[in-house]
């Protein structure tokens, strides 16, 4: 009898361990040594002030007492969502700063663009539901460019995408930034986002040592702290060169579920290295270039294959 139990307790205990966290989370040494690209995007510009950045989240963060805010409002720390929105493309800006706590017209249609792009009820108002999606940790790249949105047209409004690789080139090589020091781990990881990509391209990508000679050149830097913004990418047509930033600082999930907080990697790596294949984002949850973290997410949605396929072809290899 004492046998039974004991063969059940074990089993059990077995059963249990099969359904134990396993996850393991790591921040990454920056590359502080990096020389960011010439051209530098909004985001990069910031990357560089990355106290002003960090700075930035922390007050849009603090700015979440809830209160339903309308046209006509004055709320300090209202020039923060001002901040946000221009930084994501949504106002139509040409300072890029000294925001007003009213909230003016352009705000209102900035926000009105946004609440389309998320399937939010269109209110025009700063009402929950807007700041629940504002205050999440997302992509660093905008969903606006040059006032058109890259959201919730659907796959038809992938825009034609010129490769910053040379012309004919079907062979991209990606590298690590040495500071980094990645594990063998993460490079599995790497490797695993690239073939996904490779299978719907015509593209195949090789893994090289050389980082100053790679196409796809990969770097943790300091961004903004924990959350935010959790990386970016950068083209660069006249040295054909992609760049993938991820922020060193957050807790980047390589295996296993993610806790509150924590950021799964490979979801994030397929998600910025669509970007680089000419991607924009778009307003479907479940799709991989839903600019929104979320649980993991690595496999493709329909819509992510409808744009991809658009640029290159139905599974063009
Ligand atoms: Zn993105």
């Amino acid at each position: 009898m004492r046998l039974r139990v004991l063969r059940s307790f074990l089993f059990i205990l077995t059963l249990s361990s099969l359904f134990v966290d396993v996850s393991v989370s790591i921040s990454f040494p920056p590359a502080v040594g990096l020389q960011i690209a010439r051209q530098f995007p909004l985001w990069l510009r910031f990357i560089r002030s990355s106290k002003l950045l960090s700075s930035f989240w922390n007050k849009l963060k603090s700015f979440f007492t809830f209160k339903e805010l309308k046209l006509g409002d004055i709320a300090k720390g209202l020039s923060n969502v001002k901040d946000y929105l221009d930084l994501f493309g949504y106002l139509n800006s040409t300072s890029h700063s000294n925001f007003s706590d009213y909230f003016t017209l352009d705000l209102q249609s900035a926000i009105i663009k946004y609440q389309k792009n998320f399937n939010l009820n269109v209110t025009g108002k700063l009402d929950r539901n807007t700041y629940n999606v504002i205050s999440r940790p997302r992509c660093g790249v905008p969903d606006v460019v040059n006032g058109t949105t890259t959201m919730n047209l659907g796959a038809s409004n992938t825009t034609s995408f010129k490769p910053w690789w040379k012309e004919g080139k079907r062979e991209l090589t990606y590298a690590f930034h040495p500071e980094n020091n990645v594990t063998n781990g993460v490079r599995l990881l790497f490797r695993d986002a690239f073939d996904r990509w490779s299978n719907v391209t015509l593209l195949k990508f090789t893994e090289t040592t050389r980082f100053n000679g790679s196409d796809v050149k990969i770097a943790f830097v300091v961004f903004d702290g924990k959350g935010g913004a959790v990386g970016v990418t950068d083209t660069d047509y006249s040295e054909h060169v992609g760049n993938v930033y991820l922020d060193s600082e957050e807790e980047w999930v390589v295996l296993g579920e993610n806790e509150d907080g924590d950021v799964d990697l490979e979801s994030v790596v397929m998600h910025l290295v669509g970007h680089v294949l000419g991607l924009g984002h778009s307003s479907v949850e479940e799709a991989v270039m839903y600019p929104i973290v979320s649980k993991e997410k690595t496999e493709f949605a329909l819509d992510d294959l409808q744009r991809i396929h658009q640029i290159y072809g139905v599974n063009s290899k």
